[in-house]
């Protein structure tokens, strides 16, 4: 079907189509978009994709790898470079959009988020030029390890940061030589249309970085079971890396999925309790709607009440607000249903006899924000200690010696993050080897080098993106061997 009309979305224009082929492309059914700031705010009306428009852009990212998979590196990363530079360019835009329709803090977006997109396409160009084949001599024969692009891949990412986590996920697919079929989700994809504008002003050649907008059920399913799909990666929630794991599996197509998580926050004695206390607070912060979060506060028992006090007084500075306000410093959650959902958690906790020590409570009935809540769980066992909750729900039990540290931040199915907060270099050594997460941080947290693996162990993911990781996931490696002595001509 023919391009719908552009909307106004608080001064920014923004088409509600897919992008398929070159061109927008409207469906006959759509789907609202809300402003989780305002409920009653309706920003569009969506075009919402199904097998029909999942048929075309797998079609067209099929016609488009032919030629895209045969540019050189150094061809590919002009085009990567330049649409960095256009997202650099309307970072403000892309901030405020994404803003409305998720949430998310506009500073925070404006300042890092938006702009890691670009970051995202300028690292993968840089890695995909500076690509050195392995070679090495064995068996009288020359080995070298080559990189050949695998084909139409298909990115489906979750609500949370859209834009940058899409961007995480296509840049390499891209650089590596791959056509893309991205589907963002469906309760924030304005940003990721907002990219295609941009696509189409570096010029992309036609169909080769695709927008299907839909419901997972629906585009999601038809895209991820299409035979001519080569590369499945997708983030978001366990349940559904199941479903998109089938899929694969009956298309033996390779797939990444970075999962959700339930990361320990790690005190011990020897820690600096104030900065424990300020990063523990952080957690909070968009509205604790991050994957990567140290959700499970586990304080050595001796500081257990100096923590304590320091962590509610850096929690009682949070401001919940309107999410442009650059005061604001928790937003509110992304939909009712997700709101719900939060509820459901701590209300069954109540019922379980975990203890509420702080919040528990919507902050006003018309409104989606939470207050941040601090629950002691009765056991170990207790669903909010081992389950996801994606909310500013966070739980503290306490330990008496490192053995049991490490049991309890091992003792969930999750494995994405761990943060530890300690003064002692063999102790964040040791826990790095016995930990069981894709990413530890000591001392720190989200501080990212694009260059190293990236993923979650157990029920937070199966393979690992970043950097060369991500660039052989999206490449099929081969070897060439040639008998030494095969004469030059
Ligand atoms: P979700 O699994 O409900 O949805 C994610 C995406 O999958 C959406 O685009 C959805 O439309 C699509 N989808 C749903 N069913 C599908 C199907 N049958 N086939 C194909 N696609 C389908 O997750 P969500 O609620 O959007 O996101 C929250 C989750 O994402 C949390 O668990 C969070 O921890 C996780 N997450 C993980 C990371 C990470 O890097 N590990 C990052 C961000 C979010």
């Amino acid at each position: 079907m023919s391009a719908s009309p552009r909307i106004d979305v608080d001064g920014v224009s923004i088409s509600p189509d897919h992008f398929i082929n070159g061109v927008r492309v409207s469906s006959e059914r759509t789907f609202e978009d809300r402003s989780p700031l305002d409920w009653t705010w309706k920003l569009a009306d969506v075009a919402r994709g199904d097998a029909r428009e999942a048929e075309l852009a797998v079609s067209a990212a099929s016609d488009a790898f032919t030629h895209w998979s045969a540019l050189s590196v150094v061809e590919r990363g002009a085009y990567l470079d330049r649409l960095a530079d256009l997202i650099d360019r309307d970072v403000e835009r892309i901030a405020h959009v994404e803003c409305l329709d998720m949430a998310m803090l506009e500073e925070s977006l404006r300042q890092r988020v938006i702009s890691r997109g670009a970051r995202n396409f300028r690292a993968y160009a840089e890695l995909a030029r500076d690509y050195r084949p392995r070679r090495w001599s064995s068996n009288g024969t020359q080995n070298t390890v080559l990189r050949m692009p695998a084909g139409p891949t298909v990115v489906i990412t979750p609500w949370n940061a859209p834009f940058m986590l899409s961007t995480w996920k296509c840049a390499p697919a891209l650089a590596a030589g791959n056509t893309v079929v991205l589907k963002p989700a469906e309760w924030s994809p304005l940003s990721c249309s907002m990219l295609m504008d941009l696509v189409s002003e570096a010029d992309f050649p036609p169909g080769v970085f695709n927008v299907v907008q839909g419901y997972g059920n629906e585009a999601g399913s038809s895209l991820v079971n299409d035979p001519r799909v080569r590369r499945i990666s997708f983030t978001g929630s366990p349940e559904t890396g199941r479903t998109i794991g089938e899929a694969a599996a009956t298309h033996l197509v390779p797939f990444t999925a970075e999962l959700g998580g339930k990361g320990p926050f790690m005190v011990f004695a020897d820690a600096d309790l104030d900065a424990a206390a300020l990063k523990a607070a952080v957690m909070y912060d968009d509205a604790g709607q991050v994957c990567l979060a140290g959700t499970r506060l586990l304080v050595d028992a001796s500081v257990r009440d100096q923590f304590v006090e320091r962590f509610e007084e850096a929690t009682r500075r949070h401001r919940l607000g309107d999410s442009r306000d650059p005061s604001t410093t928790i937003s509110p959650l992304i939909h009712p249903d997700h709101l719900a959902r939060v509820e459901g958690f701590v209300e069954r906790a109540r019922a379980n006899g975990d203890v509420v020590v702080f919040g528990g409570d919507r902050e006003r009935p018309d409104g989606l924000w939470y207050v941040p809540t601090l629950i002691e769980p009765r056991t170990n066992n207790s669903e909010i200690v081992q389950r996801e909750v994606f909310g500013p729900v966070l739980t503290l039990q306490t330990f008496s010696d490192e053995t049991e540290a490490v049991r309890l931040a091992n003792s969930t199915s999750y494995g994405l993050s761990a943060i530890v907060f300690t003064s002692s270099e063999a102790r964040a050594e040791r826990l790095g080897e016995q930990l069981r997460a894709g990413t530890i941080w000591v001392n720190c947290f989200l501080v990212r080098d694009l260059t190293a693996p990236f993923g979650g162990t157990g029920i937070s993911g199966i393979g690992r993106e970043g950097g060369d990781y991500a660039l052989d996931f999206y490449s099929d490696l081969k070897t060439l061997q040639i008998k030494e002595g095969t004469t030059h001509g």
